[in-house]
């Protein structure tokens, strides 16, 4: 029987590897655990696959990580998510030393598309957009089952085109971007500019969404004007790649209100005719896309691996 293959998500506070066999549906093994700041990183990650595999050796390992990363050289660029520990790491590579099979690193962004194109809900597509709005917005394009990587594997970084000229300050120096109007913060930020008064401890988009779900009409601006905002970037992104589906991914839109306002925003837009109709589904399993994206690709560099040249995607 062939070897199992390893999956991995390296989030800003979380790690998850999963390990499958060949044709199974559920991982045969899973773990979840902080991830390090500091540390032997790639020996201990290296370590952990191989207790997730129970011992045995795995035919080919891959890893999604908050972006921008080299997903050609298999290096991790510099993350603001991630510790500087992790930057400038070259993680295939050392992966692939540690575990003496071929890895891939790619853009978690970019492995949410692909997980959802494969085993969630832009199944049955040729042509899958996947945008995440969390702590930050992220996006990833699947067309014709491949990644859409740009030039250097950086694409794409639809967070940070921008919708509102001198709207709010973004992270990334510019002013008035996607994520810096419809991410978690920025929904929390903007309910507190509102004169929203929140219980203490409870200052998250998350608590933002709970109360305006329940009627709350300051929160429920803050919220509204989030999702129309994220309604209008979507029609630009249609506009742009002409998904076949556009998948919602990340903490924010586990919201049902904002969901709906969103696809109500979408709704309101004038769209030109050919590009009406495209659908905006939420991701198949919350949390999910990542690792399924992970999987795909482990497969993928799994059988590339067995011609004669070539590792990774
Ligand atoms: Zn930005």
């Amino acid at each position: 029987m062939a070897s199992p293959v390893a999956a991995i998500d390296i989030g800003g506070t979380k790690t998850l590897i999963e390990v499958y066999e060949s044709g199974q549906r559920e991982p045969a093994g899973s773990e979840e655990s902080p991830t390090p700041g500091s540390g032997e990183l790639v020996r201990d990650l290296a370590e952990s696959v191989r207790r997730v595999a129970g011992g045995q050796d795995v035919e080919a390992v891959a890893v999604g990580c908050p972006g921008p990363l080299d997903p050609l050289g298999g290096v991790i660029l510099n993350p603001p998510n991630l510790s500087r520990e992790w930057w400038g790491l070259r993680l295939a590579d050392g992966l692939a030393g540690e575990l003496g099979a071929p890895a891939a690193l790619e853009n978690d962004c970019n492995l949410g598309a692909l997980g959802e194109w494969d085993h969630g809900s832009g199944k049955g597509y040729d042509s899958v957009l996947y945008v995440t709005v969390s702590t930050g917005v992220g996006a990833g394009l699947v067309s014709g089952g491949e990644i859409f990587g740009g030039n250097r594997g950086f694409a794409l970084e639809l967070g940070h085109t921008v919708l509102e000229t001198g709207g709010p300050v973004c992270g990334c120096g510019r002013a008035g971007c996607v994520e810096a109007l419809t991410s978690g913060p920025a929904i929390a930020r903007r309910a507190l500019e509102l004169g929203w008064t929140p219980d203490p401890g409870e200052t998250d988009s998350r608590a933002v969404a709970y109360a305006a779900e329940r009627g709350h009409p300051v929160a429920h601006r803050a919220l509204e004007e989030a999702a129309s905002y994220l309604g209008k970037a979507l029609v630009n992104f249609i506009y742009s790649f002409d998904p076949g589906v556009v998948v919602l991914g990340g903490g924010v839109t586990r919201s049902d209100l904002f969901v709906s306002l969103a696809r109500d925003a979408v709704g309101r837009e004038p769209v030109m005719e050919a590009f009406l109709g495209v659908p905006v589904v939420r991701a198949g399993q919350p949390g999910r896309s990542v690792i399924h994206g992970a999987r795909t690709l482990a497969e993928r560099t799994s059988r590339n691996s067995s011609r004669p040249t070539g590792t990774g995607r």
